[in-house]
């Protein structure tokens, strides 16, 4: 299918920095075939008129639990580990399979509506993501959550992760990577294995790591070390990493994943909603570390947004370090694109609008308020956008949004099994 959007304004890297010029952009297949210039024989069935809308790379959701958008609003302002081991772990021992698939549809239109095409995944119910994933059209890394002490190669979680991976190939928008959920949750045997398990299988590690204050102090009580020197002794860093988090990290933490080539995914809203406090990111991006940005679930930021998830990423910096030039609006975009498709494995297919890259765009509206005047478009989408100003969603060239219809999710059906998993898990709010 052929589509061509023209004369659009659109954010293009030119000589590794983003800039925002009038282009128009032909899709063919699932790539993006030309930009102002139209390849020869192409043949466009639709259409977009660029007027007043500016084309952006999907955003890319770096670190989340979709699933756990059933849980939003149910477990708020506790402590980290009353918000895990008191609320969301009895929650989750009650949940069916199916719920997770609903849950996961809704945290996927929620991340469509606000532009986001990519988003990385670390859950206990793969088939049902899966499923969900291949309906929505949306592309996605998913992580099996891995949990265990011992180096046991005939680990139950491990093979049915194994046997997921082999099961989700079918669909060219899925990847996966392993999930041991984090240092307190793996011993360093078993995260030996996964290591070990990864690199046979070329596939790259996705895991919490340096969180919370209790989970640094609890590790250097018990191991004498911090979780990034932990998981590096264990060997997780010989594989590609992508380490959600890294909150509390000492300066040789910092050093370590700067080495060893980890990408960290900051989870603002996250980290200080339950308290955490917030990523070193400035110091980070000045050691080298490929800094890449997620919501995490909904359970704990709670939205899925990742307009909102830039807006809190510039502030809390400028804010804590008093100096606003510690992180621009070209370098957040950056983080919320680009970097995570690196981190992903991704950087030559997506995260950026150029020939023969996936074709994964939102477009914005800009003839609504907060897009107006059009002034520095980029500054607009760190600190002015909310993510409603997003029209149409295209994913590996097929349009998932068209004026905000998402056509591939049957969104009243979702939130109708929303509301009834709601009632039956005791989650919804009483006074209705
Ligand atoms: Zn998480």
């Amino acid at each position: 299918m052929g589509i061509i959007i023209k004369d659009a304004l659109a954010v293009l890297p030119v000589n590794g920095e983003d800039v925002i010029g009038k282009h128009s952009i032909y899709i063919d297949g699932d790539k993006i075939v030309g930009i102002d210039n139209e390849p020869e024989g192409f043949k466009a069935d639709t259409t977009i008129d660029g007027k007043d809308r500016l084309v952006i790379p999907g955003l890319i959701n770096a670190h989340t639990h979709t699933y756990m958008s059933m849980m939003r609003n149910c477990a708020d302002d506790l402590s980290f580990m009353d918000w895990l081991f008191k609320t969301i772990d009895p929650i989750e021992g009650q949940l069916r399979d199916e719920d997770a698939y609903w849950g996961s549809l809704l945290g996927q239109l929620e991340m469509i509506k606000s532009g986001t095409t990519m988003f990385n995944d670390q859950q206990m119910h793969i088939h049902q993501t899966t499923k969900a994933v291949m309906e929505s059209g949306m592309r996605a890394s998913i992580c099996r959550g891995l949990v265990g002490g011992e180096y046991d190669r005939n680990d139950v979680r491990l093979n049915q992760a194994l046997e997921e991976i082999e099961d989700g190939k079918k669909c060219d928008r899925l990847s996966f990577f392993f999930g041991p959920h984090a240092p307190y949750t793996c011993g360093p045997e078993y995260l030996r294995m996964c290591a070990d398990v990864a690199k046979e299988k070329g596939l790259g590690i996705h895991i919490h790591l340096s969180e919370s204050v209790t989970e640094s102090e609890n590790m250097m009580k018990d191991h004498n070390c911090t979780p990034i020197e932990y998981a590096l002794n264990a060997g997780v860093f010989d594989v590609p990493t992508i380490a959600a988090h890294c909150v509390q990290v000492t300066p040789d933490d910092i050093k370590i994943l700067a080495d060893k080539k980890v990408s960290v995914v900051t989870n603002p809203a996250s980290n200080m909603k339950l308290g955490n406090g917030f990523a070193p990111v400035p110091e980070m991006m000045a050691a080298g570390v490929n800094v890449c940005l997620g919501t995490d679930g909904a359970a704990s930021n709670n939205s899925q947004n990742m307009f909102r998830e830039m807006g809190y990423l510039s502030l809390i910096h400028k804010g804590t370090h008093k100096t606003p030039q510690c992180i621009s609006a070209k370098e957040v975009f950056k983080i919320a694109t680009i970097n995570g498709a690196k981190a992903l494995g991704k950087g030559d297919e997506i995260g950026s609008i150029e020939v023969g890259k996936k074709a994964d765009l939102a477009i914005l509206r800009l003839d609504v308020p907060s897009m107006m005047p059009n002034n520095n478009l980029l500054a607009a989408l760190c600190y002015s956008a909310s993510g409603s100003e997003v029209d149409s969603v295209i994913i590996n060239g097929q349009i998932i949004m068209e004026k905000r219809e998402v056509k591939t999710i049957d969104e009243e059906r979702v939130y109708f099994e929303i509301r009834e998993m709601c009632k039956r898990l005791g989650l919804a709010d009483k006074t209705y």
